[in-house]
């Protein structure tokens, strides 16, 4: 079928069977190559809605006043579990944006085919950038040694480990990948379930959770709130791998066996093993009124969600979130903007995308 638009006094003739063909061979993975970035017709309209939210939610660090926090990190009021705290924030964050950021870049937005899904993962990667900007920033205003922020990260074993954890599923997919082997089609899927649900959607959380109660008790507030304005945004990089997650498994459900079901359970469990560790190295003595005990049952509550959340068993049915006020600490949308006094209206960029709360 075809349809004529008349644009003054030049005619044009589209083809509708063509648009109809290309909206079909829209597909996650093994989708029709085109490097004209054909957005419409859009089949995967959460990708683009996602990208509008995450758009809307868009922060600059420099617009977070620091002059309390660096009054606290030089005065003597806090007490050094309070700052080892802040430092081993900085020091696995800084590594951990970019490993995020490299691998959306260099694995997933390369493989996907549907320019819809490489749209929302062009915002995700460059979100990453602004998180690993705000922690430069963090950085030179506390006026921390960078060199002593990389050896965090090199010699530390817990976060090490949580490093290595994530990169072995980014290396072996880079480039030339034959996505027609069901076996590296599973690599993938697993690759975006380790990023997406192991590492942003749990093992950010125990850091996350311990900077927030700092901030509770008016400690760290700057940091506090360009954490805060993190976390917002990784709960739509999780939501955003649930979903590509999903609809890559559902375009190709012969990867779904129970074995794959069964490897990306144990898969959750050791990163929960190691990110209890990592709690234990953060909070070495109990400080700012937590245990390391409820923060790993804490981390327990949170897998599950993760696993429930992509259609895998719970591993801990049933446990309590020990931190009911970080739930409510996480929902900015009826907060105060500090800067100018008026108020934000995050309603539209909901902080949870989805029919479900994040924590
Ligand atoms: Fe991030
Ligand atoms: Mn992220």
């Amino acid at each position: 079928m075809e349809k004529t638009f008349t644009i003054g006094d030049r005619t044009f003739v589209l083809d509708q069977d063509k648009a109809e063909q290309a909206y079909a061979a829209k597909r996650v993975i093994n989708g029709r190559k085109s490097e004209a970035f054909n957005l419409l017709p859009l089949k995967y309209q959460w990708a683009y809605d996602l990208y509008r939210t995450m758009k809307a939610n868009h922060w600059e660090p420099e617009e977070i006043p620091m002059q309390k926090d660096i009054e606290q990190w030089q005065g003597s009021e806090l007490n050094d579990s309070e700052r080892w705290i802040i430092r081993m924030g900085i020091g696995y964050f800084s590594a951990a944006e970019g490993i995020v950021g490299d691998n959306i870049i260099h694995v997933v937005r390369e493989l996907v085919t549907a320019p819809e899904l490489k749209l929302v993962l062009g915002r995700h990667a460059h979100e990453e950038n602004i998180h690993a900007d705000s922690l430069l920033y963090m950085i030179s205003s506390l006026g921390i040694n960078p060199h002593e922020c990389e050896a965090m990260f090199e010699q530390i074993p817990t976060i090490k480990r949580k490093n290595e954890f994530v990169t072995r599923t980014s290396h072996e997919l880079r480039r030339d990948v034959d996505l027609t082997d069901p076996e590296n089609k599973r690599k993938l899927a697993r690759n975006i379930f380790v990023f997406g649900q192991c590492m942003e959607g749990t093992q950010f959380y125990g850091l996350f959770g311990m900077i927030l109660a700092l901030r509770r008790q008016n400690k760290f507030t700057g940091i506090g709130q360009m954490f805060q304005y993190t976390l917002r945004d990784e709960s739509n990089h999780i939501e955003l791998c649930r979903k590509l997650f999903l609809d890559l498994v559902g375009e190709n459900m012969e990867i779904w066996t129970p074995a794959f079901k069964q490897e990306l359970v144990e898969t959750m469990k050791e990163a929960v093993a190691l990110e209890k560790e990592f709690i234990n190295d953060c909070l070495p003595v109990s400080s700012v009124g937590l245990s390391a005990e409820d923060f790993c049952q804490y981390i327990d509550y949170i897998a599950d969600r993760r696993l429930t959340g992509v259609g895998l068993n719970a591993l801990n049915p049933g446990v309590r979130n020990p931190f009911p006020w970080l739930a409510e600490t996480i929902d900015i949308k009826k907060e105060q903007n500090f800067f100018e006094g008026r108020v934000t209206e995050y309603s539209k960029a909901t902080v949870l995308v989805g029919d479900d709360d994040d924590l």
